[in-house]
């Protein structure tokens, strides 16, 4: 049995009820066999082992009191995954289906995403079930007060920096700012996705969706090609698809698909970012009003249609873990469909995300493609310890520096190991290689 079938195998049996967390090692470890299987010193040290498993994983109970005076309970998360070549950091999730598999799953993608960005920071990730969605403003203050007053004994500016997912924008990041200052007497850059009167960074709102478009924009370049006049399908209408959408709009491209939890829009003649940011940004409501505000776009239920079905020349998946299956890989393509860009962490199915690899579709995974959030993070990180804020247009250009250099570090990685085009491998090896030279010279910790 190989290296890397043996560390399968051993995870398969420890992990068994982590389904999310196996699938994104198992995608890992495959494509790091042309690495570890060369070259015996990795087994020597025991460093697959050491990589797929957490140096720390804390689980803690989170109480908090809700407006009508009831005592609710949440679990809070946070997985510090390894930090070999700097301070653990990732984001912090609020939702439901939060438990320690998707943190894992996260945790262990971030590792690799963070090295990819040439910064020093390491991975780590972490969350809760509490669902903001429905809640007061108050409601989500003494929950997120309660969650930071057992996650601060756990993090600091120069061990862990926590900053936004799912569900945690600029009004939680800002509620657990607060709290964690009150015990600690301390103002440090602890958190990344700050206000911008409070040590956060110009661009940070922007940056996982900019930058998403900027790395597909590289390679449409080194193509000789670019966004204009391209139908786009956009998942999700959060943060990161908010931006990428404003970013493909600005480059010419026509976005024309829009999703939520409760279903999808399609408005051909292209999605009005405006209604969009009023609907999620400010109401904080549903995409079913998107299409009582334009009479040309259509709104499908989940469960009367799938966003992929809508022919495209670019997809660019901005929701959540597995969204993108197998069949929507095939409709995609039937449908025309040359690129895939993921600016959320795992959207494809690993069948999925193998279909596009065969069939030639440039498929851009989301550990390198949404890179550019924690990228921008570390530079707020940087502001911060030299007390110092860069404007908008300096951090823009580092933030499209960065994504740029990913983008070419993949396809060099890919094309070393002769599999030129498949970014998921030039990915995983490229973000190996820095964080496994870090633990070889540091040891066996
Ligand atoms: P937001 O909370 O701002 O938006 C998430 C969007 O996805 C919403 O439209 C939400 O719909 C939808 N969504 C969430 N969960 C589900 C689900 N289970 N089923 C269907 N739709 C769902 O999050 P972000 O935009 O920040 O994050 C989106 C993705 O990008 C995540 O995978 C995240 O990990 C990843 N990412 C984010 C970064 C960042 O800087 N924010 C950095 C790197 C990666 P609804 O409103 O109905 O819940």
């Amino acid at each position: 049995m190989s290296y890397v079938d043996k560390i399968i195998a051993d995870l398969e049996k420890k992990n068994a009820d982590q389904p999310e967390f196996l699938q994104a090692a198992k995608e890992v470890l495959n494509s790091l066999r042309v690495v570890v299987d060369s070259d015996k010193t990795y087994e020597s040290v025991a460093l697959l082992e050491r990589l797929v498993e957490p140096e720390r994983t804390i689980q803690f109970r989170v109480p908090w009191v809700d407006d009508s005076g009831k005592v609710q309970v949440n679990r809070g998360y946070r997985v510090e995954y390894n930090s070999a070549i700097g301070p653990y950091k990732g984001g912090l999730r609020f939702h439901p289906s939060v438990n320690l598999s998707i943190i894992k799953f996260l945790g262990f993608e971030q590792i690799f995403k963070n090295s990819l960005t040439g910064l020093p920071i390491g991975g780590g990730k972490g969350g809760s079930d509490f669902d903001p969605k429905g809640k007061s403003d108050n409601e989500v203050m003494s929950f997120c007060q309660a969650f930071m007053t057992e996650l601060q004994r756990h993090i600091g500016p120069d061990t862990d920096v926590p900053a936004g997912d799912i569900g945690v924008g600029g009004r939680e990041i800002g509620f657990m700012f607060g709290q964690y200052k009150r015990i600690k007497n301390a103002f440090q850059g602890v958190l990344t996705g700050k206000g911008l009167t409070w040590g956060g960074s110009l661009a940070r709102t922007e940056a996982t969706g900019y930058g998403l478009v900027y790395m597909v924009e590289e390679y449409l370049n080194t193509i000789g090609d670019s966004f204009k006049g391209k139908n786009v399908a956009i998942s999700g209408s959060g943060n990161v698809a908010i931006f990428a959408t404003q970013k493909v709009q600005e480059l010419g491209g026509n976005v024309i698909t829009m999703t939520d939890s409760n279903g999808f829009v399609h408005h051909p003649a292209g999605i009005n970012l405006d209604t969009i940011k009023h609907i999620k940004l400010v109401k904080r409501g549903r995409l079913t009003d998107y299409a009582s505000k334009h009479g040309d776009a259509v709104h499908k239920e989940t469960g009367t249609g799938r966003v992929w079905d809508v022919p495209v020349d670019i997809a660019l998946p901005c929701a959540t873990q597995n969204e993108l299956n197998l069949n929507d890989a095939k409709a995609l393509l039937k449908n025309g469909v040359k690129i895939v860009g993921e600016g959320a962490n795992m959207p494809s199915t690993q069948d999925a995300a193998d279909f596009f690899i065969e069939n030639k579709v440039s498929f851009f995974p989301g550990k390198a493609a949404n890179a550019g959030g924690v990228g921008t993070s570390a530079l707020e990180m940087s502001q911060n310890s030299e007390r110092l804020s860069w404007s908008f247009d300096e951090v823009n250009a580092k933030l499209k520096g960065i994504m740029v250099d990913i983008f070419h570090n993949i396809d060099d990685a890919a094309k070393e190991y002769g599999e030129d085009g498949n970014y998921i491998l030039g990915a995983n090896i490229a973000g190996f290689k820095k964080v496994a030279q870090a633990m070889l010279d540091q040891g066996i910790i």
